[in-house]
């Protein structure tokens, strides 16, 4: 299949990544023009930096570069919008030019030497390539365990996520345009993605140590990433709140028939702290699902609203020289 256009954009989401970016623009450059010379990419082949609303000078830096090369562009949110709505918007304007769109991270963590195995597998007919990373040695303690817990978490959910995928994989026009037709609001991509179908694969690559800079994944971040991905893949929780709420019912039915004997035979009033247990627990319950069903509700509620997922203040693209 030599045939495929092979123009390549890499998509690269930055939030706050001054200390790291320059370097990185320079190695993902480097990478590009190899891969330009063995001619596995085209020349007009571009990396897309989104800003997606720093507080540095990331954007700075970002429109320094567009200016000095053409093989840079840049796209400038108005505020910070999230990891994954820099990453849809990147994808959604590289698919205008690009025959395949890589999303990496600003922070050099994902091996960029692991492209070429990206296009092999693109060449070779995968419309979707999925990075899978290898290990996990560069990660702390409890970056470890709340990964480890969300993906447990999601599998018992019913959203089948990849295990260890994060967001580094390749998208040719057709997977891109596929995308394109999923109207909603809130799109969790790592979730999303599998379920289009199209031939796919899966390359490893090893995971390196931030190279600047650090986290910009707070746990609050990773959190709301975890309640979007259950509530907008799976509608389990609710379903698991109808049996429970069936659980509960046939246990108060026994409670009702023992009382109902206990004051029969006229057995006496005891049992305080039963009582107390009881609608204590109850309490929590009702309360936890309520929660539960509110957060599918304010889904829905910002689903119907239909906002824009993102607002794009300036953007740099140009023309390549040649
Ligand atoms: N990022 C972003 N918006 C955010 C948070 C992160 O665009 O609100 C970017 C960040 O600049 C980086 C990528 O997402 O390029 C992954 O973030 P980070 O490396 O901080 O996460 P980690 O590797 O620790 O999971
Ligand atoms: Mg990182």
């Amino acid at each position: 299949m030599d045939d495929r256009g092979n123009i390549l954009y890499l998509v690269v989401p930055c939030y706050n990544e001054e200390e790291v970016l320059e370097h990185a623009a320079q190695v993902m450059r480097e990478k590009l023009r190899r891969l330009e010379r063995e001619g596995k990419i085209s020349v007009k082949s571009k990396i897309m930096f989104v800003n997606d609303g720093s507080r540095d000078d990331t954007w700075k830096i970002i429109s320094a570069l567009c200016r000095k090369d053409a093989a840079f562009s840049g796209i400038c949110f108005s505020r910070n919008y999230g990891h994954q709505s820099a990453i849809l918007s990147g994808m959604l304007e590289a698919a205008k030019h690009a025959d395949m769109v890589v999303t990496v991270d600003a922070d050099l963590q994902q091996d960029i030497e692991a492209l070429d195995k990206f296009i092999e597998c693109y060449k070779n007919g995968c419309e979707i390539v999925y990075g899978i990373r290898n290990n996990r040695d560069t990660d702390g303690f409890f970056k470890k365990l709340t990964a480890t817990a969300f993906y447990k978490l999601m599998g018992l959910l019913g959203c089948n996520v990849m295990q260890n995928h994060a967001d580094y994989r390749l998208l040719s026009k057709a997977a891109l345009q596929a995308l394109m037709e999923y109207k909603e609001v809130n799109l969790f991509l790592r979730g999303l993605i599998p379920t289009m179908g199209f031939p796919s694969d899966v390359v490893y690559f090893d995971v390196k140590k931030r190279e600047a800079g650090h986290s910009k994944y707070t746990l609050k971040k990773m959190l709301t990433l975890a309640v979007d991905g259950i509530t907008s893949m799976s509608t389990r929780p609710l379903r698991l709140i109808t049996v429970l709420g069936f659980l509960v019912s046939v246990f108060s039915i026994i409670m009702i028939i023992v009382c109902l004997v206990d004051w029969l035979i006229g057995r006496n009033v005891q049992g305080y702290t039963t009582t107390l247990v009881v609608s204590l627990l109850m309490g929590g319950l009702t309360i936890f699902s309520l929660g539960v069903v509110g957060e599918y509700v304010g889904k829905i509620y910002l689903e119907t609203k239909a906002r824009p997922r993102y607002i794009i203040e300036a953007m740099i693209w140009k023309e390549d020289e040649t």
